[in-house]
């Protein structure tokens, strides 16, 4: 259970509620913003979608699982021969780990990814008949998911709008538009998620992830040319420090 912490006034702190009041997030100030972001999001990408290769639940959520620290670009170039050699959960469950370590090796940390791979997908066969549940708490129950890896795979395979994926990308930019003051994704994914309409929230995460690779990248952000920017604080606090 989340522990629950305490401001310096002695309020409680628990998490969501704290930060929507904190940012004034149920404001209309603050929802005239969000939805003015999405209609710009929605005119400058207006095809963002997921970039993992797959053509199945199982295949996007190996590809998400190894897309952790790790670009799109190197898994799609691992995931097609991984397919090939291992098609479904039923032979990824079973597979050879040295064989499995090698396969996903140039993606990184892939003991680990090469173990949650393996062990979620023999869950998969198991207990949900080679199928991935297309639920929250059945997904958390895999090896290796966490709510982002969830969240992709509900919005990308089933469409189920669950929440707002929130990877390195979505929380910079989120941060220097000033959605949220928090750092952890799942407080993060709160904030979002009480700003931005449900509807919009799998192309809301799509969109912001894109936004950060080609426009507010972690080093030098193109404001000048950024079209949130008369919405964003950052470039001015920029100037003044
Ligand atoms: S104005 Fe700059 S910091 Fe703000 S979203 Fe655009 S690129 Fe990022």
């Amino acid at each position: 259970m989340a522990k629950i912490k305490k401001d310096r006034k002695g309020r409680e702190n628990q998490g969501r509620v704290h930060m929507v009041e904190e940012l004034g997030h149920g404001s209309h100030r603050g929802k005239g913003k969000a939805t003015e972001l999405v209609s710009r999001l929605r005119e400058a990408y207006p095809d963002a979608q997921c970039s993992l290769y797959h053509t199945n639940p199982v295949q996007l959520l190996v590809s998400t699982i190894l897309s952790a620290q790790c670009t799109d670009e190197r898994v799609n170039q691992v995931t097609p021969v991984l397919f090939r050699r291992y098609p479904d959960a039923f032979s990824l469950g079973q597979a050879d780990i040295a064989e499995l370590e090698g396969l996903v090796r140039s993606t990184g940390f892939f003991r680990n990814k090469a173990r949650n791979i393996r062990a979620a997908c023999k869950l998969i066969a198991d207990k949900h008949k080679g199928k991935v549940p297309a639920n929250m708490d059945d997904l958390l129950t895999l090896p290796g998911v966490a709510r982002k890896t969830a969240n992709v795979v509900l919005g990308t395979a089933f469409g189920i709008s669950s929440g707002v994926v929130v990877d390195t990308h979505v929380a910079r930019v989120s941060q220097r538009l000033e959605l949220t003051k928090n750092s952890q994704p799942e407080k993060i994914e709160g904030a979002l998620m009480a700003l931005i309409p449900q509807e919009e929230w799998i192309f809301f995460g799509h969109a912001l992830i894109l936004h950060g690779r080609r426009v507010c990248t972690a080093r030098n952000p193109r404001c000048p040319a950024c079209a949130l920017n008369d919405l964003c604080p950052y470039p001015r606090k920029q100037m003044r420090s």
